[in-house]
C-alpha cells in the first residue's frame, strides 16, 4: 500500500509521534457514548486509542512538519497517566525517508498543547534539552504563543514550560498573526475555538487540496460540526469555525487529514459527513 498521500506535486507522510489513550467522553464532549461508540472503538473503560501523528509535507523544495508529537520527555508517571502505548518515533521515521533533524525547514504548530508541541524540545543523548529541529522556523499564532508563555489555571495542565522555554530562548519562533502563507501552497488559518490561537493548515498543489483542521477535526468520527471535544476552551467558536471549514472543504472535495485518528490518516467527506474515500 502507498505510504504517503499525494496532493498535486506534494507528498504527505504521517510519522509516529506516539500513541496514547484518552477517555472517549472527553474526546466527544456532550455526545452520549451510545452515539459516538458506534463511530469510534472503545475499550470496557471507555478509553479510545489516539495517535499523535505529525505530517511531513515534502513540497519538492521545503520540508514542513505539521505538529511534533509527544516528544521524548514524558516521565514514566506521565506515560502511565496518558496511557502511552507507543513512544515518539518521528526521528527514526524521518531517517527512513533519508531526512535528518537539521533538514526540516518549518514546523507548524496548530496549538501548544503537550500532545502537539511535546516534540519541539527534546532530551538529547547528553541529557540536555535541545530544539528537535534546530534549523526550522516554528510557526505559531501570536495569541497561542502568548498563552503558552503565560498559561492560565486550566491551560497550565497542557501548556508545559518544558515545551516552551528552549524555543523561547531560540531565534526559531515565527509568530503568525491571523491567516498567512508559510510557503507557496501551504497556509495557516487562524480558527480559534479549541484554544484562542488554534490554527488549521491548508495544503494546495496543482489544483488538489488537503485541509488539516487539527483538533477541530481530531478523527473521522468527529465530522458532525456539533461533535466537539470537552477540551475545547471556546465551544461555540469551535463549532462555528469547524462548520465553516468543513463546508468549504467538502465543497472543494479536499482530503481532510488527521493527527489523532488511529484508524484513518485522511478522508474525503460528503455533505452528510460520511466518509467517501479514505487513506489509511
Ligand atoms: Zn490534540
Amino acid at each position: 500500500m502507498q505510504q504517503w498521500l499525494k496532493i498535486g506535486a506534494f507528498e504527505l507522510h504521517w510519522l509516529n509521534g506516539g500513541l496514547f489513550e484518552l477517555d472517549g467522553g472527553s474526546m466527544f464532549g456532550v455526545v452520549p457514548r451510545v452515539l459516538w461508540g458506534k463511530k469510534y472503538p472503545h475499550d470496557e473503560n471507555n478509553y479510545i486509542k489516539l495517535t499523535n501523528s505529525p505530517i511531513l509535507i515534502k513540497t519538492g523544495r521545503e520540508l514542513i512538519l505539521i505538529e511534533s508529537g509527544l516528544g521524548n520527555k514524558l516521565t514514566d508517571k506521565q506515560k502511565q497517566i496518558f496511557r502511552v502505548k507507543e513512544d515518539w518515533n518521528i526521528l527514526n521515521d524521518l531517517a527512513a525517508l533519508g531526512i535528518e533533524r537539521g533538514d526540516i525547514n518549518f514546523v507548524i504548530l496548530t496549538h501548544y498543547d503537550f500532545d502537539h508541541a511535546g516534540g519541539v524540545v527534546m532530551l538529547e543523548k547528553n541529557g540536555q534539552l535541545g530544539l528537535t529541529f534546530p534549523n526550522a522556523k516554528h510557526i505559531v499564532q501570536k495569541a497561542e504563543w502568548n498563552d503558552a508563555v503565560n498559561p492560565n489555571k486550566r491551560s497550565i495542565n497542557t501548556y508545559w514550560p518544558i515545551n516552551v522555554e528552549t524555543l523561547k530562548e531560540s531565534k526559531n519562533v515565527e509568530l503568525a498573526d491571523g491567516n498567512s502563507e508559510v510557503v507557496n501552497g501551504v497556509s495557516v488559518i487562524h480558527t480559534m475555538g479549541h484554544t484562542k490561537g488554534h490554527q488549521a493548515v491548508s495544503i494546495e498543489s496543482q489544483g488538489e487540496k488537503a485541509l488539516h483542521m487539527a483538533d477541530l477535526l481530531p478523527t473521522h468520527a468527529h465530522s458532525n460540526p456539533l461533535w466537539i471535544m470537552a477540551y475545547d476552551n471556546f465551544p461555540l467558536d469551535a463549532i462555528d469555525a469547524k462548520e465553516k471549514l468543513l463546508n468549504d472543504g467538502i465543497a472543494e472535495n479536499v482530503w481532510f487529514t488527521f493527527y489523532h485518528d488511529a484508524f484513518m490518516k485522511a478522508c474525503r467527506l460528503d455533505t452528510k459527513g460520511n466518509v467517501t474515500e479514505r487513506f489509511e
